[in-house]
C-alpha cells in the first residue's frame, strides 16, 4: 500500500467525521425533512405563547387517542395518555411493553419563549397616546424589542370568576402593536447609552392608542377610549389587568430563509423547536418497550421556578403516580428512567465566530446537538452526562443514521447557560442535552436549519420507540 493511501485510510477509521446533513441523507428523507418543517410551521404560528402551545399540544394528544391520566387506572401496554398542568404545561405518556421499573424514556422541552409581559397596572395614557408598561420575561436583548410589529396573547380572569382569552394582531388584518424608539436624527444621546440600556426596561412601553373617547376633552380619554374597547371586547375593567397574564410577543409569521429556503425564521423557536418534535415522537410511538414521556414544560426562561416550571413537583408526581397504577414506587421509575432534555444550543455564526471555540461548538445543518454539559464558569449549574450515558445515546443515534453532532455552549468563560437537565438529573435521572442549533437565539426572530429540525424528530423518535 502507498504510504499517502496507508494515511488516508487511517485517517478515514481513526478521525471523527462532521459533515452537513445534504451529504448524508437520501431524497426521500429530505422531502420528509420538508414536510415536517410546514407542519412545524403551522405549530408554531398557532402556540406563540406556553398556554398555546399547551392546548395546542392537548388537541394534537387527544385527536391521537391519548386520554386524561387519572389516579389508578388500569393501564397496559399501547396505553396513551396525558397531564394537562393548569393550561401552561403538559406530560403525555405512551405504556411500554416493559415493567415500569424499568424507567422512562423521557423527553423534556419548554414550551414558554422570551417576551414582554404586560404588568398588573399597565394602561396609562401620556400626552394623549395610550400605552402599555411591561416587565420583560426571560433573556432579552432589550433594544431588539423596539419597532417591530407587536401581538397581544394570553388570559384576563375578570372580578366575577370568568375568564376571556386575549389573541390579538395575528390574524389577516387584525392591528398590532409596538414599543417606540428614537429616531436617529435625536438618539445622540440614546446612543451614547451601553447596548444593555439602549432601551431602558421601563421604556418596554407598547403604543396602544391614540383617539380620545366620543372626542371628549376629558382628562385621560384616550385610554378611555382604549378601557371602552377593551370592556366592548372582554367585558374587563381596568382592575381586571390585575388579574391577567398578557403576553406580547412578535406578530410575524414563521416563514421560510434563504433562497434554498433551507431554513426557517419565527418568534419562539426556542423551546418550540423541540417541543414539536417531542410531541410528535411521541404521537408516533405506537408499542414501546420502555414507557416514553414527554413533558412540555413552562417557566424553563426565567429558571424553572413556579408550579408549572421543572423545579416543581408536577414531574415526578406523574412518576409517582404512574407507578402506583402498577404498584410500583415512582423513585425506583425515575432512578431506572433516562432523559433527554430537549432544548435549542447556540449556531455558529461566521459573523461573530470569536464567542465559540470551533472546534467544540454546534453548527446548522450538521444535525441534531448532543451537549454533555452547559452551565458556565468551571462547568458551574450543570448535570453533565455521564460518558456511559452519552455513550447510550451516541449509539442509539447512529443505530438509527440520525445525523447528530457535538456542541458546547459558547466558549470557555465567553458566557454560558442552562437548562432543565440539571433539574431532572437531580430526580436522579440518566439526562443529557440534545436539541436543535438556533442562530439568533432569543431574539424576536430565530432561525433554524430545517434538516436540524427534521434529524430532532427523528433523534426522539428513535429515544421513544
Ligand atoms: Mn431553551
Ligand atoms: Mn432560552
Amino acid at each position: 500500500m502507498e504510504k499517502n493511501t496507508e494515511s488516508k485510510n487511517l485517517k478515514e477509521s481513526l478521525f471523527s467525521k462532521s459533515k452537513h446533513a445534504a451529504y448524508r441523507i437520501s431524497a426521500d428523507e429530505k422531502a420528509a425533512s420538508d414536510k415536517f418543517a410546514e407542519e412545524y410551521k403551522t405549530f408554531l404560528n398557532a402556540s406563540k405563547t406556553e398556554r398555546e402551545a399547551c392546548s395546542n399540544a392537548e388537541e394534537i394528544l387527544k385527536s391521537n387517542g391519548f386520554v386524561p391520566f387519572e389516579a389508578n387506572m388500569t393501564l397496559k401496554a399501547g396505553d396513551k395518555v396525558y397531564r394537562n398542568n393548569r393550561g401552561k404545561a403538559i406530560i403525555a405518556a405512551v405504556i411500554g411493553s416493559a415493567p415500569i421499573t424499568d424507567g422512562v424514556h423521557l423527553c423534556a422541552a419548554h414550551i414558554d419563549s422570551p417576551r414582554l409581559d404586560l404588568k398588573q397596572n399597565p394602561l396609562y395614557e401620556d400626552h394623549e397616546l395610550a400605552l402599555f408598561k411591561t416587565h420583560y420575561y426571560g433573556g432579552i436583548k432589550k433594544y431588539q424589542w423596539a419597532a417591530i410589529p407587536l401581538s397581544l396573547h394570553g388570559v384576563v380572569i375578570k372580578a366575577d370568576g370568568s375568564s376571556a382569552v386575549v389573541n390579538i394582531g395575528e390574524d389577516e388584518g387584525d392591528p398590532v402593536f409596538c414599543v417606540t424608539d428614537l429616531l436617529p436624527h435625536l438618539a445622540t444621546e440614546q446612543m451614547k447609552r451601553s447596548a444593555v440600556s439602549l432601551i431602558r426596561g421601563e421604556e418596554l412601553n407598547i403604543l396602544i392608542g391614540s383617539l380620545p373617547f366620543n372626542n371628549d376633552e376629558e382628562s385621560d380619554a384616550v385610554k378611555l377610549n382604549i378601557m371602552n374597547i377593551l370592556n366592548e371586547k372582554y367585558g374587563m375593567t381596568e382592575d381586571d389587568f390585575i388579574s391577567a397574564e398578557l403576553e406580547a410577543v412578535p406578530a410575524f409569521r414563521a416563514c421560510d430563509v434563504g433562497l434554498d429556503r433551507s431554513m426557517i425564521g419565527s418568534y419562539g423557536h426556542d423551546d418550540r423547536v423541540c417541543a414539536y418534535p417531542a410531541l410528535r415522537a411521541i404521537i408516533d410511538c405506537q408499542n414501546p418497550v420502555n414507557t416514553a414521556v414527554v413533558v412540555l414544560t413552562d417557566k424553563e426562561e426565567t429558571g424553572s421556578d413556579g408550579n408549572t416550571g421543572l423545579c416543581s413537583s408536577y414531574l415526578p408526581y406523574f412518576i409517582d403516580d404512574l407507578a402506583d397504577c402498577f404498584g410500583a414506587k415512582g423513585r425506583h421509575v425515575l432512578s431506572a428512567s433516562k432523559c433527554l432534555s430537549a432544548d435549542v444550543n447556540a449556531a455558529f455564526d461566521p459573523t461573530f465566530p470569536d464567542v465559540m471555540e470551533q472546534k467544540n461548538c454546534a453548527y446548522i445543518n450538521k444535525g441534531v446537538c448532543v451537549t454533555k454539559f452547559t452551565g458556565s464558569r468551571g462547568k458551574s449549574g450543570t448535570s453533565d452526562a455521564s460518558a456511559e450515558f452519552v455513550g447510550f445515546v451516541r449509539r442509539l443515534l447512529d443505530s438509527k443514521d440520525v445525523v447528530w453532532q457535538t456542541g458546547e455552549l459558547g466558549k470557555v468563560d465567553g458566557g454560558g447557560g442552562g437548562t432543565v437537565a440539571a433539574y431532572i438529573a437531580n430526580l436522579d435521572v440518566d439526562t443529557v442535552d440534545v436539541g436543535v442549533p438556533v442562530l439568533c437565539m432569543h431574539a424576536p426572530f430565530e432561525v433554524v436549519s430545517k434538516l436540524d429540525v427534521y434529524m430532532t424528530y427523528r433523534a426522539f423518535s428513535a429515544f421513544v420507540e
